[in-house]
């Protein structure tokens, strides 16, 4: 029979229940380390994504900053120029006067200029009541008069020398939109004689301000007047021209504190839009040129750059976390068929103990059974035999007990031996001794260590002891049961003696017992005994 040897304290339940705890433990703290790998991989793309959107704000910010200094420049130069010219038409008017003459040169310089500059709209000279001295456009409408608008109106109640820039109108010649930039001209004693007027066509800076690309449609380039109006945007719309915004932060706040800068507006006082708004004053003129990027633009450029990366980063954590938790309910299933085959094994060791058990020992009696017995024979010998020492074997055997169940029935003999094999059993007094059942009603005892005599004292003792039962027996001696014993000791010696012999012998000295009357203890002759 093969025996499965696992180690004891795998059938244990106790260790059982730790090992059980133990791996649930290790289990979940596996499935913390999956979610803490995959939330780890989201907070890092999460984080990369978030530098990205601040690294291209800040290119935002530049390219703004960039674009608003560029702007500013060119619209500095493209006022410098208009304001030379009427500089130039100033100091000519003032010196040579408005005689018909000079009106009709002067006609003829102002054609020239317009030509040479085709930004340039038209160039005008009024007098001091409103009306036309001379234009470039060659025609003088009769009946205008210009003395109702903005720059006439101021520079002809404002003395300083600086140029007026008035809001964007449209032209009373040509219908188109135009900025105005205007001088004051003067009489010798320094009253008022008029004033000089230089058109830019507002077309020519909707050009020039399409011409950039921007970061979106959302984002806007503006020209506002230092006080708060609104001169021109780009999307161009009409509507907005002329627009008071002095209350939006960029006049409240940042312009008082610095002529040029940055800032984040909340919801613009145009279109109510997140803004980054880049701003310069001109250095010459009370003008501002702004470009404002849109937050929107912003978020929706930093999405179209990140939307696949955001996606295959997802999908990637995703699949990492399906893939950890799979593998994780697999060892899991592994680590509860592990259990289970363990619990199987250790109640196969013990089905294999209770077999063993049975394998080894009598039913009827509890004695070890004649397979046993022989095994421990062999071993008893080779012992005896390596160490030199006396081997002795006690066989008994019950008196007439053929009789005994004749007269009482088969269970009340299964009883009485029951009984005399406990007493023999009672006689097994140290490590090695075995008391077996050796067949029908003959039980052996083997005593390792034991010499004749002292095995010979034994089998006396056991003999009084079933004795002492007081079994009754019809046609035992004195009415009672007996058991006979022949005894035999060896100490073996190789080569010379074998298990076998030592039975053979003690069941001779047995039969002797009978022979000599039965109720006897019997020895083998001394003669075998001796050594060689
Ligand atoms: P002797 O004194 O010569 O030994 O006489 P005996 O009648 O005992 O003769 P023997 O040893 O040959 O008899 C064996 C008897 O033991 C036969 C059988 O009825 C009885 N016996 C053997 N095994 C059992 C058992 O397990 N239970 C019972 N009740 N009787 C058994
Ligand atoms: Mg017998
Ligand atoms: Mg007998």
């Amino acid at each position: 029979m093969t025996l499965i040897t696992i180690p004891d304290d795998a059938a244990n339940p106790d260790h059982q229940t730790i090992q059980q705890i133990r791996r649930q433990r290790l289990l979940l703290r596996a499935k913390v380390f999956v979610v803490l790998v995959c939330l780890t991989l989201l907070i890092i793309i999460f984080w990369q994504n978030h530098n990205v959107y601040n690294i291209g704000r800040q290119h935002a910010k530049n390219y703004a900053a960039n674009l608003t200094n560029s702007l500013a420049q060119q619209t500095e130069a493209t006022f410098k120029q208009a304001d030379t010219i009427l500089l130039g038409l100033v100091e000519r008017v003032e010196t040579d006067g408005t005689r018909p003459a000079n009106l009709r040169r002067l006609e003829s310089l102002l054609v020239q200029h317009v030509t040479e500059l085709p930004k340039l709209h038209g160039l005008f000279i009024y007098d001091e009541h409103g009306r036309w001295l001379a234009n470039s456009m060659r025609r003088s409408p009769v009946h205008v008069n210009n003395a109702d608008r903005d720059y006439f109106i101021y520079l002809s109640t404002h003395t300083d020398a600086k140029p007026f820039i008035g809001k964007p109108v449209k032209s009373r010649s040509t219908d188109e939109w135009i900025l105005t930039i205007a001088r004051r001209l003067n009489h010798a004693d320094g009253r008022f004689a008029g004033v000089v007027l230089a058109t830019i066509r507002l077309d020519y800076f909707n050009q020039q301000y399409n011409s950039y690309r921007l970061l979106g449609p959302n984002s806007a380039i503006a020209l506002d007047s230092a006080k708060g109006i609104l001169l021109l945007r780009r999307p161009f719309d009409e509507k907005q021209i002329g627009m008071d915004i002095s209350n939006a932060p960029l006049f409240r706040e940042h312009l008082p504190k610095a002529t040029s800068g940055i800032f984040h507006a909340k919801a613009s006082a145009i279109d109510g839009q997140d803004r980054l708004i880049s701003y310069r004053q001109l250095d010459s003129y009370p003008l501002i040129q702004v470009v404002s990027l849109s937050q929107k633009d912003l978020l929706a450029m930093w999405w179209r750059e990140t939307y696949p990366h955001l996606l295959v980063a997802a999908a990637l954590t995703l699949g990492l976390g399906f893939l950890g938790f799979r593998l994780l309910r697999q060892i899991g299933k592994r680590m509860d068929a592990e259990n289970e085959l363990q619990k199987a094994q250790a109640s196969l060791q013990q089905l294999n103990q209770e077999l063993e058990r049975m394998a080894m020992q009598d039913g009827l009696t509890g004695l070890a059974n004649r397979r046993q017995f022989d095994l421990a024979l062999d071993e008893e010998f080779r012992r005896a035999m390596r160490h030199q020492q006396p081997l002795a074997l006690v066989m008994l055997d019950v008196d007439a007990f053929k009789q005994y169940n004749d007269q009482y029935g088969h269970p009340a003999g299964d009883d009485c031996l029951r009984k005399i094999s406990a007493v023999v059993k009672a006689c097994q007094r140290r490590a090695g001794d075995l008391a077996a059942r050796y067949g029908g009603e003959e039980i052996a005892l083997l005593l390792p260590g034991t010499d004749l005599d002292s095995a010979r004292a034994i089998a006396v003792q056991i003999q009084q002891d079933v004795r002492n039962l007081a079994i009754a027996h019809p046609t035992g001696s004195n009415g009672i049961l007996t058991v006979s014993c022949g005894v035999d000791a060896i100490v073996p010696v190789h080569n010379r003696h074998l298990p076998p012999d030592l039975l053979e012998r003690a069941d001779k000295a047995l039969y002797a017992a009978k022979a000599a009357g039965r109720d006897h203890v019997m020895a083998a002759p001394a003669t075998v005994h001796m050594p060689e």
